[in-house]
């Protein structure tokens, strides 16, 4: 029995979990952060690392930006892999760069910076990008990215450092329960926590804590596929590079006035729209590239059955289809993986409220890089006044 009572316990290490801990670190709050892996291994250490509230609706936009703020807070304070080197949205034909125009009116509107570039703008801004692609693009200056394999460890560091958080590895929690006025944690290893509340942030894990309640939930699982280049040499790709699928694909684009009538004429069984794949590129510190994504979904109640296996079909379309977009100096690939994220089908994020003390926060899907830092803030605000 770990007999120190804290004000807060948080199941899972991953972003939303750490950023949940670093708003009630920052009120002053005795924290304890419970992981079941010796470091996180989900979605938040898998992932491309750009931060591009661009992509995202109005809503979800201004969250992200308010992120793009903490991000920079806290790289004040340390070196947590920030790059400020803005996304880029690469329109391939006449209906992107529709959708592009649209957009960067929008974003007037909104106040949110954005410049329009035309095709020698766009490769001059993008080494590597070929002119049979690009016919033009849209700019977001103020973007930024991180390196998602070190990000995480190293906000948890400072958190730890700084803030006193108190972080415990390698502890599964398998139960909960609700005293009243006080919660107790059970791990796997039967430690045990006491704190005034808690927040399970479990990512796309259904089938340890609450399994009835994730089972009838409307939380689904989608399977990412992702590789990563050797690192390249003399070849800097400065910005996160979105392309035409993508601006086929992200909410943002939604809201242009010729969304529909552009999506409608597209074929829904042609390969890529049948595995949701979009080409994305970001370039990480050590020089590589990191490429993807594909997207295929399972419902929460039956998560396992998505696998972890690797459709090697779609690792080979995705390297062809970047190779028509980019010249990389090399396509050799270092590290191939899946990543999995759960989102919700109705809603945002799934946020509910287990009993008086317990509180459930996941399925923030896709946009978890670029909206958790400021949307935790809100979810621990919600909680703690509730
Ligand atoms: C391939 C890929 C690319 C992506 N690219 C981007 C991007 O470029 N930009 C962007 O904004 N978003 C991106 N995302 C989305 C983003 O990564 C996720 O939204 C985000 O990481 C989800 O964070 P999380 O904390 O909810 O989940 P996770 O990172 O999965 O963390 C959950 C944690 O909880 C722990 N846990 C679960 N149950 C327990 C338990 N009972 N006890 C103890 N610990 C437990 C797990 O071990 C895990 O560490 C991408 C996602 C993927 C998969």
């Amino acid at each position: 029995m770990n007999h120190k009572k804290y004000d807060l316990i948080i199941v899972g290490g991953g972003i939303l979990g750490t950023f949940h801990a670093y708003h009630a670190l920052k009120k002053g709050l005795k924290v304890v952060l419970l992981e079941k892996n010796t470091v996180p291994q989900g979605a938040t250490v898998r992932n491309f690392g750009q931060i591009v509230p661009s992509g995202m609706d109005l809503k979800w936009q201004n969250i992200g930006r308010k992120s793009l703020e903490i991000y920079q807070e806290i790289s004040q304070l340390t070196d947590i892999t920030i790059r400020q080197s803005g996304s880029i949205y690469i329109a391939s034909d006449t209906e992107e760069l529709q959708l592009i125009e649209e957009l960067s009116q929008i974003n007037k509107s909104n106040n949110y910076e954005s410049h329009l570039l035309t095709q020698a703008q766009s490769i001059a801004c993008c080494a590597g990008l070929k002119k049979e692609y690009a016919k033009g693009a849209l700019f977001f200056p103020q973007e930024m990215n991180v390196d998602p394999s070190l990000m995480i460890h190293r906000v948890r560091k400072l958190l730890i450092e700084k803030y006193q958080l108190e972080f415990f590895s390698n502890n599964t929690v398998k139960d909960l329960e609700d005293k009243g006025n006080e919660v107790l944690a059970t791990t796997a290893n039967n430690q045990k926590f006491i704190a005034s509340k808690a927040i399970v942030c479990n990512g796309s894990d259904f089938k340890i804590l609450f399994p009835e309640l994730f089972n009838q939930s409307d939380l689904v699982v989608s399977k990412l596929q992702m590789l990563r280049t050797k690192p390249q040499k003399n070849y800097t790709l400065a910005p996160s590079v979105l392309t035409g699928w993508t601006i086929r694909r992200y909410e943002s684009f939604y809201e242009c006035p010729s969304f529909q009538s552009i999506k409608d004429k597209e074929n829904k069984e042609a390969y890529h729209n049948q595995y949701g794949v979009h080409i994305l590129f970001k370039q990480v510190n050590d020089g590589s590239v990191i490429l993807g994504d594909s997207h295929e979904y399972q419902d929460a109640v039956k998560a396992d059955l998505i696998g972890f296996d690797r459709n090697e079909d779609l690792d080979h379309f995705m390297i062809e289809e970047s190779k028509k977009i980019m010249n990389l100096p090399n396509y050799q690939i270092d590290k191939r993986w899946v990543g999995m994220y759960s989102q919700c089908k109705e809603q945002d994020v799934f946020e509910q409220q287990i009993e008086k003390n317990i509180h459930i926060v996941t399925g923030i899907g896709g946009k978890g890089m670029t909206g958790s830092p400021a949307f935790s803030e809100m979810s621990l605000n919600n909680i703690i006044n509730r």
